[in-house]
């Protein structure tokens, strides 16, 4: 088990069975994890489902109750943080207000003993790299919450961390800075190619930057999968509502399809038993228009109860015609709602794909 050989294509990042209590409270369960050299990944869940404890297990700052961690084919498991090979960013900026920005790069630097013309290179270097060169001689409170993220950002890689964490380092700045940033950093993570884990509770956020995103939820992992998979494929329930939007409905599965109230979707084999009941999700960008007399499998007639405008969408509410059927909410682009003439009150027919009736088992808690 001690061995320090690295095959060619294990994991930069191992994590095995991985538990942590908080006294009788148990914040993971079961964590496995692998990452590559390079990734970007995204920890995703609701607010208290484990992502930091996760994270800080990482870095040694609040070590796991049980189970592995291996960086780098190094098992780094009992290693205190000063051993391990990291740069870490919190959701608080954490500078040091009396030091300035020169200053809190290098402190990492100075700390490592490194000789002070290799220092002030490399701030110089760091500096440019964030965009913040003129800024170099100011205090952290002198700057504003994006610059400070990004100078916190600098000090994390100055010394060219193995992996770089991130907490939250985007909630608190305002919306358009944070969508500015989130481009920066992942600029950034490319050019440096750097393995990086980023902790969010941001569906966008993480769909935005993510190579792979784990979603987590009351202290285990859901899934873990590209965004497209997530997206697309959500393995549960929670998935599938945590990130997106859907309609969710009561139903019964049969050989290929499934059955909602009066109305029957041609779902294809989702290996359910005969008679399951589950739950139905479908997301509202899946519900397509069809011309009214237009023939084909999944479709419905509704009229169109009720309508907002949203920019890029317009997010119907379609009732069903002659109150037969479930009530859904879709988002029709400008362009399609224009060519279809949508207006309240206007019936339509709309198509459910059958690949995108998104079926799970009838949960325990809501059954
Ligand atoms: P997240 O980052 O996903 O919001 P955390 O990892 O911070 O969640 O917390 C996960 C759970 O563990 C929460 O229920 C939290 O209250 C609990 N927790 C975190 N740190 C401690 C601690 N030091 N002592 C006791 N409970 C903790
Ligand atoms: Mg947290």
């Amino acid at each position: 088990m001690t061995s320090d050989t690295v095959a060619p294509c294990e994991a930069y990042l191992d994590i095995s069975d991985l538990w942590k209590s908080f006294g009788e409270f148990i914040a993971l369960r079961d964590i496995a994890l692998k990452v590559a050299r390079g990734e970007f990944i995204c920890f995703l869940g609701p607010s208290g489902c484990g992502k930091t404890t996760l994270l800080r297990a990482i870095a040694g700052l609040d070590p796991q109750s049980r189970g592995t961690i291996r960086q780098g084919g190094r098992d780094v498991s009992r290693l205190p943080p000063s051993q391990r090979d990291f740069g870490i960013v919190f959701q608080s900026y954490a500078l040091f207000p009396n030091l300035t920005i020169r200053r809190n790069i290098a402190f990492g630097l100075e700390n490592a003993g490194r000789s002070k013309q290799e220092i002030s290179a490399r701030v110089s270097e760091l500096l440019e790299l964030v965009g913040l060169t003129s800024q170099a001689e100011k205090y952290p409170a002198q700057l504003s919450g994006g610059q400070q993220q990004r100078i916190a950002l600098a000090r994390a890689i100055a010394v060219g961390p193995g992996l770089l964490l991130l907490d939250e380092p985007l909630s608190a700045l305002d919306a358009k800075v944070r969508v500015h940033l989130r481009g920066e950093i992942k600029a950034l993570q490319r050019k440096l190619g750097v393995t990086t884990i980023m902790v969010t509770h941001d569906q966008e956020e993480a769909l935005a930057m993510a190579d792979r995103i784990v979603v987590m939820n009351n202290g285990v992992i859901e899934q873990i999968g590209t965004p497209t998979e997530i997206y697309r494929t959500p393995a549960s329930l929670f998935v599938a509502e945590f990130i997106g939007e859907t309609n969710r409905m009561a139903g019964v599965y049969n050989d290929g399809r499934v059955t909602v109230g009066p109305v029957t979707l041609i779902t294809g084999p989702r290996g359910f038993h005969r008679d399951s009941r589950v739950q139905v999700a479908i997301r509202p960008e899946d519900v397509v228009l069809r011309a009214p007399g237009e023939s084909g499998d999944n479709l419905l007639s509704v009229r169109v109860a009720a309508m907002e405008f949203l920019g890029t969408w317009w997010r119907c509410l379609l009732a069903p015609t002659d109150r037969i059927g479930p009530e859904l909410v879709a988002n029709v682009s400008v362009g399609a709602a224009r060519r279809a003439g949508i207006a309240p009150g206007k019936a339509l027919q709309v198509e459910i794909p059958p690949d995108r009736v998104l079926i799970f088992p009838k949960g325990g808690a809501d059954a």
